[in-house]
């Protein structure tokens, strides 16, 4: 995309301090392999540990604040801190400014430093555990955030017996683009207008058979949307947005976007 350029969301950028979000990926794959082979247990035994761990908020803030000789942990939590520090540079000055009142009625935006940290190991594992079964479902659905689409833009997507299209109108929007890559490797791209997921998983399960759904959100949502899959038995996968800058954590919204190699990597 001509308009590729490094965005800051309101606690975490996929940019870091580089010129691409190619970095990232590169790191987080090999951070992955790095945790795989230190944990030396398989691929869902370690998503597992990973998301009790993420679930654990104040033992994860006690443990980070320790030296990383005080536990295999800490030295852990440590490591991974220094491979990805530069990727969450908002998230303590978000936790200390944001309203009480969003915190009360969105859990998700209380998510701490190293919770972020983990949910990015999370995807990556998940992605690695249900690729296979995600390849080989006989419907695969993708869920797309409105806030990929061009603000400025009168947009014309419409729904279907399933959920809202996009009709195409703007060759430059990020929904348009997405929805192209998507419709290549065969997943068919819905924007997500909050219907509720049980039903609609439901409803596709009994016309298709098996289903499998990929999930583009920020961080936060995205690992959400993967564990409703996962305990609804889905073959999930899906990549972050580049930094999250909807209404939902701005004071407005913000265009964002994803990063479409990284997206076509995980469906080849
Ligand atoms: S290209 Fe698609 S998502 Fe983007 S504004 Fe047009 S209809 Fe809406």
């Amino acid at each position: 995309m001509e308009d590729y350029k490094p965005i800051v969301g309101k606690t975490y950028s996929l940019f870091g301090k580089d010129a691409s979000t190619e970095p990232f990926y590169r790191k987080i794959s090999a951070l992955t392999d790095d945790i795989l082979a230190l944990l030396s247990i398989p691929e869902p035994q370690a998503l597992e540990y990973i998301q009790a761990l993420s679930k654990d908020k104040r033992r994860m803030k006690k443990t980070a604040g320790k030296p990383p000789e005080y536990s295999a942990l800490a030295h852990m939590l440590h490591w991974i801190d220094h491979v990805l520090v530069d990727y969450t540079p908002g998230v303590e000055q978000h936790l200390k400014t944001a309203s009480y009142y969003k915190f009360i009625t969105d859990k998700g935006l209380l998510s701490s430093r190293e919770q972020y940290y983990l949910y990015m190991i999370e995807f990556e594992l998940v992605n690695r555990i249900h690729r296979e079964r995600f390849l080989g479902s006989n419907f695969r659905i993708a869920l797309l955030p409105y806030c990929l689409k061009k603000s400025q833009t009168d947009c014309k997507a419409s729904p279907d017996e399933i959920d809202y299209l996009c009709r195409g109108c703007l060759k430059s929007c990020y929904i348009n683009q997405i929805s192209m890559l998507l419709r290549e490797h065969e997943v068919n791209p819905y924007i997500w207008s909050r219907i509720s997921l049980k039903s609609l998983f439901k409803k596709l399960i009994k016309i298709n058979g098996s289903i499998a759904v990929l999930g583009i959100a920020c961080m936060v949502e995205l690992v959400q949307g993967m564990r409703l899959c996962m305990k609804a038995k889905l073959p999930v996968m899906g990549i972050p947005l580049n930094a999250n800058r909807c209404a939902r954590w701005m004071d407005g919204f913000y265009e964002t976007t994803v990063d479409l190699s990284a997206l076509e990597k995980i469906l080849n």
